[in-house]
């Protein structure tokens, strides 16, 4: 795969995991960030419930968004 392919395909955010991603998780710290401000976490399909689920435990998630 040459460098510019891989800088166009977007990986999972889960570590350790190289699958390209296909949803787009965007939370929010309320101690860091303003309110209006989206933090993006990319997910594969695999990964998307435990991704999504770290982050509504903390109150951080957002909005769950196809990629
Ligand atoms: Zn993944």
């Amino acid at each position: 795969m040459s460098l510019t392919e891989k800088s166009e395909l977007d990986l999972c955010s889960a570590k350790g995991c190289h699958a390209a991603a296909v949803w787009e998780l965007r939370w929010n710290n309320p101690k860091l960030h303003t309110p209006d401000r989206r933090k993006i976490w990319l997910a594969c399909e695999d990964h998307k419930q435990s991704l999504s689920d770290f982050l509504g435990s903390r109150g951080f998630l957002k909005e769950v968004e196809p990629h």
